[in-house]
């Protein structure tokens, strides 16, 4: 096997065995990333990386060393890594410098990472297939006329094509999980404050959570055990001590959402999740059909909260602190060419529809009226997790979509994060495990060969939990 195809755990234990150097794996993943066609990076930090490398290659000589030291990634291009360029895909950050690291990046680095650049996103993480970044597509490795998902499509896709060992990705209504299922990556979206988003460039402050991106569950385990926990920079961040879950397949009981698997979804993706779902049964698991009878408002909801508080966040990039700033004969007319310019159609549609939702006369009918909602979608989780250990349904209701095929459709696009943001309504975690690829039997229907993710959805900072089963399942599937 070739040195940059290894999973953390083999990385270790080359670097460990002195098998190879972190110099001599970084620059083998920094000349694949430059060769590479799929634009999963919009930044490569050669000059970090390197001198990450060899920092972290006299750490080892030392014995003195994690697991993550010396071991290559990648971040999604919202989150802050000091000094470098940080763009959330947008052209308004175009040349912005990070003045500080993100928390999760002060956190890695203590552990000794090696990061190796940052990742294509949709604009300020807005969308579902990276086609809203200012900087292009990220190509999806399993076929590159698809989509590789979004928003944290470019760190889904560095883990899937070997670019980088490991990824942190962003995950607000589905931009981890949804990729993740895409690329045929494990992808981890934790319990809403569970990870520090101090240094996360905002989409919606209440729904932004960093999580990881892995070729397995163990590496996701790992990097997520770095990077969670309390931040005084980050008032929403949870004090918690993370316990292994000793929960296992047999006697768990597993919930299966029925409103999942209505109308709409793919033939092929709804067998590969009814075939985890029976795998997971056959190991011992009690299988229980659940309703969430609110989540078909979830969709509605999340695109008022969503954009309401976009309209807010988005309000600092005026032409003045951040990034571009067009000459103008006054001040209105900085914000005006600075925002008209800088910032693309998405963002605009998101904070004039925020704008609208939180004005005088439409604040009650939309957004209280949303925050209402919420609250129920709240519940429906709460009843069923009284009754199960864990929830079981699709990340997305197709695979992944071709090049264009959404672009120019918003409602179409929305619809895409229809299994994914009740989750985020709810603040709970929810991982995409692989459950499979599209095969033979569905031959000719255009999307055979695509991986599929089954989503495992788990009570508040039960993370353990999710990751336990997942564990056992991922060897079963
Ligand atoms: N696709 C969703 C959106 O566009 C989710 C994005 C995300 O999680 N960052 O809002």
């Amino acid at each position: 096997m070739n040195f940059t195809e290894l999973t953390i755990k083999q990385t270790h234990e080359g670097l460990k065995n002195k098998k190879f150097s972190s110099k001599e794996l970084t620059l083998a993943y920094l000349q694949k990333i430059k060769k590479s066609d799929l634009n999963a990076f919009l930044i490569i930090t050669e000059g970090l990386a390197l001198a990450e490398a060899d920092e972290a290659d006299k750490k080892i000589a030392t014995g003195n060393f994690s697991e993550l030291t010396g071991v290559p990634c990648a971040i999604k291009d919202a989150i802050l890594v000091e000094g470098e360029k940080c763009t959330a895909g947008s052209k308004i950050l175009e040349n912005y410098v990070a003045p500080y690291d993100a928390t999760v990046i002060k956190k890695l680095k203590e552990k000794g990472a090696v990061i190796l650049g940052k990742t294509n996103t949709d604009e300020f993480t807005m969308g579902a297939s990276t086609e809203n970044s200012a900087f292009g597509v990220t190509k999806n490795p399993h076929d590159k006329t698809r989509v590789a998902g979004g928003s944290s499509g470019g760190s889904a896709a560095a883990v899937a094509a070997d670019e980088a060992v490991y990824s942190l990705g962003s995950d607000t209504g589905g931009s981890i999980r949804q990729p993740a299922s895409f690329c045929g990556v494990v992808g981890l979206c934790p319990t809403y404050g569970a990870v520090s988003r101090y240094g996360l460039i905002a989409h919606a402050s209440s729904f932004d959570q960093i999580g990881p991106f892995g070729k397995n569950i163990d590496d996701v385990k790992t990097v997520f055990n770095a990077i969670y926990g309390k931040d005084k920079m980050d008032a929403t961040s949870a004090n918690l001590e993370f316990r292994i879950s000793n929960l296992e397949l047999k006697g768990c009981r597993i919930g299966v959402p029925k409103e999942y698997f209505m109308k709409g979804i793919d033939k092929d993706v709804e067998k590969i999740i009814k075939n985890a779902v029976k795998k997971a049964e056959d190991g011992g698991a009690e299988i229980i059909e659940i309703s969430l009878p609110s989540s078909e408002y979830a969709l509605a909801c999340y695109y008022i909260l969503g954009p309401s508080e976009i309209s807010a966040n988005l309000a600092r990039f005026d032409g003045i602190k951040y990034g571009l700033s067009e000459p103008a004969e006054n001040l209105l007319d900085v914000y005006l060419k600075s925002r008209g310019r800088g910032l693309g159609a998405e963002p605009k549609r998101r904070i004039m529809i925020g704008t609208y939702c939180l004005s005088s006369g439409y604040y009650d009918a939309y957004y209280k009226k949303a925050q209402e909602v919420r609250e129920l979608i709240k519940q429906d989780f709460k009843k069923a997790f009284e009754k199960v250990d864990l929830l079981f349904c699709p990340v997305s209701p197709f695979p992944a979509f071709k090049i264009g095929e959404k672009a120019d459709d918003p409602i179409s696009m929305y619809l895409a994060d229809i299994y994914t943001v009740a989750v985020k309504l709810s603040g709970l975690p929810g991982l995409s495990l692989p459950a499979g690829k599209i095969g033979n039997p569905s031959a000719g229907s255009g999307h055979d060969g695509l991986p599929v993710g089954l989503q495992i959805i788990g009570n508040y900072f039960k993370e353990n939990k999710i990751l336990a089963i997942a564990s056992q399942l991922e060897k079963m599937l």
